[in-house]
């Protein structure tokens, strides 16, 4: 008899975990749930998406249901949710949400991918029409046909995060007025200040408006508009974002008693087997291992959620693969700039009980005098004395997005800032000054790295190659 593979969920992580189970055992039966009506869509793609209107939101599927079962023969069944499982007998209750029939589904491996959702602060109004969250297909295809279907001449973006910045991005793309109201005294809390001033900056640059600091208290209907309302008075807007973060999906997992992590969501080794026999998660419901501390950790990334879930989906399908773990990546295009990070800041080695410097320097992007250069702020954090390098954030234009990578790849390698100063990066006057911003960065931390702490102790020489 065939294994019975089933994954719950079937996007990033779910449709990688599915297909990679296929393939590593042909015979297997493999059948994905996905509560919704889409599957394998780029939901990374949707703020850019929106900005172009002449594109549908359809673009960003890579493989629907039909394709999935014709071409890489798994039973994809949409709008089917799943409502318990019971670990005991090897068997959920899924309910067919079109047509209402329910049906207990035996698996002899589990993969639970069901994601994250977005959340929606306890607050009047935010289920009124033309109030949005960006998170499902569905909901990218909403903000379209609200955008299309009237002129939006303002918008309210509730959070400065990821999809908050991205949105007001793209909003002013298309004329719109913005103004981002940010609960924290920051945009992009839990970045350094400085890259942090500079989003924000950018943000004002480019037209929009941006309140930190301050509650919104509710949103109400006024005519054809929506009115916010916050302690420091009311916004009118056609199209009202909530982008205040995400959740990990983890009912299922819990009420069947698989042990969730510190973070709440479910802990995973580093086989993304979970704390039942048989049962893997992958992607945003999941943590991960983070290579830089050594624990588990929950970023929910897309990234992370393809990777976790090709090996989800292969050792379920009897292989034997290791997640090797994060460091905690990533980045998104602001206007005219390109913000990123990797690794951990200084609060959070302060929480792990390392001494660490966090060292900020500006530079530019190309050699000297040539057209379009531009400044780069990085903000790098190493440990005081070892000069081990723990983290690095940057701001600015010209591949920083991917520059963010050299770091990723030190932080992997376990580098020292020493080591980095030592890189050997490429120079052309149309894409880096002489020393790379990277090198400078790396060249002011270790002399942060050198100083003594605040307490007098001075830290010994790091060593360097040369
Ligand atoms: P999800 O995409 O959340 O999918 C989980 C699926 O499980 C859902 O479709 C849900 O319906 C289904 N499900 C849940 N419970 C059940 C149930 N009981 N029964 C059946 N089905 C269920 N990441 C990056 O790395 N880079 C980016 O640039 C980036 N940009 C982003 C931009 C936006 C606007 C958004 C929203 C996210 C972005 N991300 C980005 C994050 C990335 O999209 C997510 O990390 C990724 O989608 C996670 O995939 P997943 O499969 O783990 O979860
Ligand atoms: P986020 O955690 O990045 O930002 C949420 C923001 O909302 C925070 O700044 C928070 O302080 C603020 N906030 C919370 N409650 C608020 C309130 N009541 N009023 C005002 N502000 C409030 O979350 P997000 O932007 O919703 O994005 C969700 C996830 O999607 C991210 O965690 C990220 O992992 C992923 N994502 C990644 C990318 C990328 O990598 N390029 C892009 C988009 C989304």
């Amino acid at each position: 008899m065939s294994t019975r593979i089933v994954v719950i969920g079937g996007v990033a992580a779910g449709m990688s975990a599915a297909s990679q189970a296929k393939r590593r055992d042909q015979s297997a039966d493999v059948i994905v749930l996905e509560r919704g009506p889409h599957i394998s869509y780029s939901a990374c793609g949707m703020p850019y998406n929106i900005g172009a209107p002449a594109r549908a939101i359809e673009d960003l599927v890579i493989v629907d249901a039909a394709t999935a079962r014709a071409e890489r023969g798994v039973d994809v069944r949409t709008r089917h949710e799943v409502l318990g499982l019971d670990l005991a007998a090897q068997r959920l209750k899924v309910r067919a949400l079109e047509g209402g029939g329910e049906e207990n589904l035996a698996w002899d491996r589990l993969v639970i991918a069901t994601g994250a959702s977005a959340t929606r602060p306890p607050l009047p109004g935010l289920d009124l029409p033309g109030v949005f969250v960006l998170r499902e297909l569905s909901d990218g295809a909403a903000i379209k046909r609200h955008l299309a279907a009237r002129p939006v001449r303002s918008a309210v973006v509730i959070g400065a995060g990821y999809i908050g910045l991205e949105m007001a991005d793209a909003l002013r793309g298309l004329s719109v007025e913005v103004t981002v109201l940010e609960k924290l005294p920051q945009v992009l809390p839990g970045w350094a200040k400085p890259i942090s001033d500079e989003a924000r900056a950018e943000v004002l640059r480019q037209g929009a408006r941006v309140e930190t600091g301050i509650s919104v208290l509710g949103v109400e209907r006024n005519g054809e508009q929506l009115c916010v309302r916050t302690d420091r008075g009311e916004f009118t807007a056609g199209l009202v974002l909530v982008s205040t973060g995400v959740r990990p999906n983890v009912s299922l997992a819990k009420a069947a008693g698989i042990a969730l992590g510190e973070s709440g969501a479910i802990a995973t080794d580093d086989h993304l087997r979970t704390s039942a026999p048989g049962v893997f998660s992958a992607g945003d419901c999941a943590e991960a291992y983070h290579r830089v501390t050594g624990r588990p950790v929950w970023i929910p990334l897309g990234t992370t959620a393809n990777k976790q879930g090709k090996v989800a989906g292969a050792n379920a399908a009897g292989a034997d693969e290791r997640f090797a773990g994060i460091v905690g990546t990533a980045g998104f295009k602001l206007f005219l700039q390109e913000v990123a990070r990797t690794g951990i800041d200084a609060d959070e080695a302060a929480r792990l009980g390392l001494d660490a410097i966090t060292a900020v320097s500006h530079h530019h992007t190309r050699g000297k005098n040539y057209p379009g250069d531009r400044p780069v702020i990085t903000s790098v954090t190493a440990e005081r004395g070892s000069g081990r390098l723990l983290g690095a954030q940057m701001i600015g234009a010209d591949a920083i997005g991917k520059r963010i990578d050299v770091f990723a790849t030190a932080l992997t390698a376990r580098m020292t800032v020493a080591e980095v100063e030592d890189l050997d990066l490429s120079y052309a006057p149309p894409f880096a000054p002489v020393y790379d911003p990277i090198l400078i960065a790396a060249t002011v931390a270790r002399k942060a790295a050198e100083r003594p702490s605040p307490e007098g102790q001075v830290p010994p020489p790091q060593a360097r190659q040369r």
